[in-house]
């Protein structure tokens, strides 16, 4: 069955279409379930730092009814969740769930684009070149942290971290982040839009690791815009590859939502 759990909207600044056309795609495109996990909005306190690539906190009422409203409207066609894509920053992520909590999600998942956090001193874009083995300790530990909340459905470009370190200690480090996840039981995700841009994600020596270690697998689409839920031709070439590292797909109905917390 066909699937894509990681959407964009507009409201982050960086895709493009409207929501009711990412939908019409999913629809043309076969899926059965299309989820919505725009970039969620942040805080940042005290500090003036403004982040320009996720959704402002005014916007997430509008659209959570957006979208609601279109699962209503399509409820014979496609299931449609209600998500975001958030990062875990120990400092505020209290303040950030007491925030999406009126909004009722169907699920969350995690993205960890940042090694620290994005707002102060302590904070490193993980996708840019030149990380090496202190960095990916932290990211690594970061991860296994916000995993432990237990409210995310699945983790994101898991392999996000632009790694130029020793490899001996990428596979001791990676094997232990994905161990963590199947421990819990909680899916990795194989990253389309990073496939697409040819950016250092997916990595496959990373998904060697998560292949031994026998992890759930899930493709997502990372869609910013409509016409990425039509790239059948990319889907291929993502499933062939996760094939070639020995990973499995993992089916829609083996994924745990876990929205009881939310
Ligand atoms: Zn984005
Ligand atoms: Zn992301």
């Amino acid at each position: 069955m066909k699937f894509n759990l990681h959407t964009h909207t507009t409201r982050c600044n960086h895709a493009t279409g409207e929501d009711r056309e990412y939908v019409e795609s999913a629809i043309k495109a076969g899926m059965k379930v299309l989820g919505f996990a725009d970039h969620c909005p942040q805080f940042f306190p005290g500090t003036d730092y403004y982040s320009f690539f996720r959704m402002v906190p005014e916007l997430a009422a509008e659209y959570a009814a957006s979208i609601r409203a279109l699962q209503r409207e399509y409820k014979d066609d496609i299931k449609i969740l209600l998500g975001f894509e958030t990062e875990y920053y120990p400092k505020t992520f209290d303040a950030f769930m007491e925030f999406i909590r009126p909004l009722r999600l169907d699920y969350l998942i995690m993205g960890q684009h940042f090694i620290g956090n994005e707002f102060d001193e302590n904070s490193y874009y993980a996708g840019s070149s030149g990380k090496t083995e202190s960095y990916l300790n932290i990211y690594v530990k970061q991860v296994k942290e916000g995993l432990d909340k237990g409210v995310f459905t699945y983790l994101a470009h898991p392999d996000i971290v632009w790694y130029q370190g020793g490899m001996a200690y990428y596979e001791r480090k990676m094997t232990e982040l994905c161990k963590d996840a199947l421990k819990k039981d909680i899916p990795l995700e194989f990253n389309m839009l990073g496939y697409l841009n040819g950016r250092s994600y997916p990595n496959p020596a990373f998904w060697n690791i998560a292949a031994k270690v026998g992890n759930k697998a899930v493709i997502g689409y990372d869609a910013h815009n409509p016409e990425m839920l039509l790239r059948d031709d990319l889907l291929k070439k993502c499933q062939d590859l996760m094939k070639t590292c020995g990973v499995k797909e993992t089916p829609f109905e083996e994924i745990k939502l876990r929205n009881e917390n939310l």
